[in-house]
């Protein structure tokens, strides 16, 4: 679990877990304890530093990140609703 403590850290698990070819996405979590696919986390991301600038726990402030593989099937997007589990069937 990375923990995400600032903006700058924000962006670069962002920007590994963008260019990570063939690798795992990454799931985020928020304060809250909502969970947010990376799509939305960049759709977001201004309401995401918003929050992590001013520290305000609105649903948007995401703290920690991990990788989708350490999740089984069953957690979605709160946001979009997509699966995240990396183990998600998909037909
Ligand atoms: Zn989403």
């Amino acid at each position: 679990m990375a923990l995400i403590n600032s903006v700058e850290e924000l962006d670069v698990i962002l920007e590994s877990a963008a260019t990570a070819f063939g690798g795992y996405d990454m799931i985020f979590f928020t304060l809250d304890g909502g969970s947010l696919c990376r799509n939305c986390v960049e759709s977001e991301r201004e309401n995401i530093v918003d929050a992590i600038k001013n520290d305000m726990n609105d649903g948007w402030l995401v703290n920690a990140a991990e990788s989708n593989a350490a999740y089984d099937p069953g957690i979605y997007c709160d946001h979009c609703n997509v699966p995240l589990s990396a183990y998600e069937e998909n037909d």
